[in-house]
Formats: C-alpha cells, structure tokens, sequence
C-alpha cells in the first residue's frame, strides 16, 4: 500500500481521487489554494451527463455519496436559434446540481471525504512532493471562456432551460443558456471557444440588448452578481508527467463540444485512485475509458467549429413545439458508417488544432 498520497485541487476530481483512497484506509492530504472548498467559482448550476438510470447510482458506482447539495431537475427546454424559438421536452430530464459555495456538489463531497478521515490544507500551492494534480482549467491553455450573470424577478418558468445556438453571440457551436437560479433568480450564461474567448462578455451584452427572448425575460429583473470561468479542452500525449497523475480539466478531460467536464473530473478521479491502489496502468486505462467518448466529442466539436450554428438548424429542422428531443440521437450512430465518420471527423479536428491552435 503507498504511503500519505498528496492531491492538488479541491474540486470534482481531487475530491473522487481522495475518497476512493481513503475508503481503502490511505492517508490522504488535500492542498487547495482557496480558502475553502467550492470558494473557486461562484455558485451557479451545472449540468451532471451520467451513465445509467438516475444520479444516485451513477455516484454508487464511483464510490461517492455526497449529501445535501443543491439540485433540480429540468424536463422543459426553449431552443433557441437565430430563427427559431422552440419549446420542447427532452427524454431525458436534464439535472442541474450547484456549483461553488456551500450548497454545491463538491461541497458535499468535502464532507464525505472529512468523514473518511481525509486532510485538507487550504490557502496553500504546490507541495515538494505531489501525486495527484487536480487543479483543474488553471494548469493548461485556455480553451474556451463563460461569462454570465443572475436577475432575481427574471420573467422565467422554474421547470424550463434556455438554450441559443446563434453564432452572432457564442460563434462557431458554442451556446449562452438560461437556469433558473435558487428561489426566483435566474442565470444567464455564455459559453465561447478560445478565440473569441477574450469577447465572451461583449458577446453575452450584445445578446442581452439583441436577442428579443432575453430581453423580455430580464426586463425589470434586478442584476445580483455574475460568473466567469474558463474551460481547458486537452488531448494529452500523457496523462501522467514526472509520476504525477493528472486527473479532471487538469489532464484536458474535457467535452469539447458542450463544456460537460463533471463526469470526466469524477470519473478519472476515481480512476486515478484505483490506479494508485492496485498499481494499474492509468495512461492505458483513461485511453480504454475516456478516448472513444472524448473522440465523439472532437468528432462533433469539428463539425459544428466548421458548420456554426447552421448545423443546430438543420438537426432541428424536423421538431416542433411540444415535441419530445432525444439528444443522444444526435450523436453519430454505433454503426461502421458511424464509427468511421466519428474517426474521420476526430482526426480532422486534431489536424485543425495543430493548423490554428484551437479546438
Ligand atoms: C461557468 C461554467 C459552467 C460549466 N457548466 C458545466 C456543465 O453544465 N456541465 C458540466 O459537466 N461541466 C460544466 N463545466 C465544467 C466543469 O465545471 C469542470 O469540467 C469541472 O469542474 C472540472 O473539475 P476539476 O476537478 O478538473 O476542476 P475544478 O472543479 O475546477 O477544481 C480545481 C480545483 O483546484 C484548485 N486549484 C487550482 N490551481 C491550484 C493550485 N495551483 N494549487 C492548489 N489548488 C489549485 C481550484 O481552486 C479548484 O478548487 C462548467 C464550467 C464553467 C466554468
């Protein structure tokens, strides 16, 4: 069995690795450079993509059992183009759990991992001697941006989103959304790749004084803070540099066409834990786990950075209002066309990364 193990990064991956470590009796230090943890972000609300049924089992299979964090689930989503406002259901619900402060999902792992016995130092970098790098967006290039704000007394439904694909505001694929936010606020956010990443704020006011559903949603809504944070998409020769295994957004797993980095920091969390108990091979496994799914995400991030928003369009040509939208039939088919297209499309985004240095 190793010795103490030293974590960098109190966020989703830092906190998998260190419980699954402890739940085998490791001694486990946490070193954060906040003064707590969730302090890194304002709160806001994430979506969680997760395999299975319902969230529950999915935290059962990796091991984690956070309780009394804040969530909702979201069955109704406005679409929005350029030309087009759709109100539509999704097959799957979509689940929102809170992000930064005391009320979120690291939170709530915190205090799961303090029950196991895990050590935290806050307001503290690097250690001499570190195991796990968990930090997250902040340790490589910067591969998109979001910029938003919350309104209390925004005219908005509680069980709807807003999602807009319109290149005018987040160009290339990227989108600006709306959750509803605690009691009666809501947030709004938007999402843009690295080289508008600079604009992300000059893009989120242009929508808000343009697109006319904003505008009727915010007038007279009160302003009461914002959010900013910064998304780093990677595809890592090595995941493990100088015998430090690199988990989460530190390692550049990342969706690199919706910014759904939760379960990839989760995920790899853990992995990398088990990695460290059973002395695997973590460069061979996070390629067995996360790769194909990754490879579908560049696959898709190529297609939309080369089609904009046309492409939202065209996949949304055939529904209606109060239609049912089941997303996961916008991914390629398992087919050999499917996988081809998948390979084809991937390997034309990594050659477009190398020719302008962005995903
Ligand atoms: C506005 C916004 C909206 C998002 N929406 C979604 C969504 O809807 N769905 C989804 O799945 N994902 C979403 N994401 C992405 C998701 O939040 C991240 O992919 C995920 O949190 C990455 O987890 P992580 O553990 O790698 O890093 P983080 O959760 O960011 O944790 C990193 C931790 O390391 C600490 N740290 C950094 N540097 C150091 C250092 N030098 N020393 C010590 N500590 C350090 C930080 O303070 C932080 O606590 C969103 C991101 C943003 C910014």
């Amino acid at each position: 069995m190793p010795g103490q193990i030293r974590i960098l990064g109190a966020g989703l991956s830092g906190l998998s690795c260190a419980i699954n470590l402890a739940q085998k009796k490791i001694d486990v230090e946490v070193v954060e450079r906040c003064g707590g943890v969730g302090a890194h972000i304002k709160p806001n609300q994430q979506r969680l993509r997760y395999a299975g049924e319902n969230a529950g089992d999915y935290f059962n299979c990796l091991n984690l059992n956070p309780e009394g964090y804040e969530s909702r689930v979201i069955p109704n989503f406005y679409l929005a183009t350029r030309y087009r406002l759709l109100d539509v259901k999704t097959a799957h619900p979509a689940l929102l759990v809170t992000r930064g402060g005391e009320k979120s999902l690291e939170y709530a792992l915190y205090r799961q991992a303090i029950k196991l016995g895990v050590k935290f130092k806050f307001n503290h970098e690097k250690p001499a001697k570190l195991d796990v790098n968990a930090t997250g967006a902040a340790s490589g290039e910067i591969s998109g941006a979001a910029y938003g704000e919350t309104y209390a007394g925004a005219d908005f439904p509680a069980d709807h989103g807003f999602v807009m694909y319109d290149d005018r505001y987040s160009p290339r694929g990227w989108y600006l959304y709306i959750t509803p936010h605690g009691e009666d606020e809501v947030e709004v956010i938007n999402c843009v790749s690295q080289p508008h990443s600079k604009n992300v704020k000059k893009l989120y006011q242009k929508a808000l004084r343009e697109q006319p559903f904003i505008k009727k949603t915010l007038r007279g809504a009160e302003k009461t803070g914002s959010i900013a944070g910064v998304g780093h998409i990677g595809l890592p020769k090595k995941a493990t540099v100088d015998g430090v295994l690199h988990v989460g957004e530190a390692a550049g797993f990342q969706d690199a066409t919706r910014g759904y980095g939760m379960n990839y920091a989760l995920e790899s969390g853990k992995l990398a834990a088990d990695c460290i108990l059973g002395g695997r091979d973590y460069e061979k496994l996070w390629r067995q786990m996360f790769l194909p799914r990754m490879k579908r995400d560049f696959a898709k991030r190529f297609v939309t950075s080369i089609m904009g928003d046309r492409i939202i369009r065209f996949m949304l040509r055939r529904y209606r209002d109060a239609d049912t939208i089941d997303f996961t039939s916008f991914n390629p088919q398992e087919n050999f066309i499917g996988k081809l297209l998948t390979e084809t499309f991937y390997r034309l985004e990594v050659v477009k990364k190398k020719a302008t240095g962005y995903w």
